[in-house]
């Protein structure tokens, strides 16, 4: 949320007071979820896009890492890419065992993270990890049409 905040700026880096952050926050979460300044503070300190904090009259200002901001947002929104887009076993035209690709994948059917080395391609040419279950499920139902 924040991030999608951060990319509607420009350049390298943007100071931002605090406050503002929070009132934007608090605008597009609610008041429920963003109770204080402190979850705004603790989300951009994980997030590690501050590069410099400063005190200043009118609050604690914080000179965000824009280019590092976009490139978190992009990350996160291939990542929802992935997770939004359901596929349904019935889609996909092979699955491959990959050593290379071994580790832990989001898993394109169950959407679950999971240790795997399986890959599975999509009619529409998509490659995406699936694990061993969703595999097995795979493999039990092209079986059974053939
Ligand atoms: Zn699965």
């Amino acid at each position: 949320m924040l991030l999608g905040y951060f990319s509607t700026f420009q350049g390298e880096s943007q100071m931002l007071l605090l406050k503002e952050l929070t009132e934007h926050s608090q605008k597009v979460l609610s008041t429920q979820v963003v109770k204080s300044y402190h979850k705004v503070m603790s989300t951009l300190k994980n997030l590690g896009v501050i590069k410099r904090k400063l005190q200043t009259s009118e609050g604690v200002k914080f000179q965000i890492d824009l280019e590092k901001a976009c490139k978190l947002a992009e990350e996160r929104n291939v990542e929802n890419k992935a997770h939004s887009d359901t596929v349904q076993l019935e889609d996909l035209k092979a699955v491959y065992w990959s050593d290379e690709l071994y580790g832990e994948h989001p898993c394109c059917i169950c959407g679950y993270q999971k240790l795997t080395s399986w890959q599975a391609e999509t009619f529409k040419g998509d490659k995406l990890g699936i694990c061993d279950d969703c595999r097995l499920e795979w493999e039990k139902r092209r079986n059974n049409i053939d």
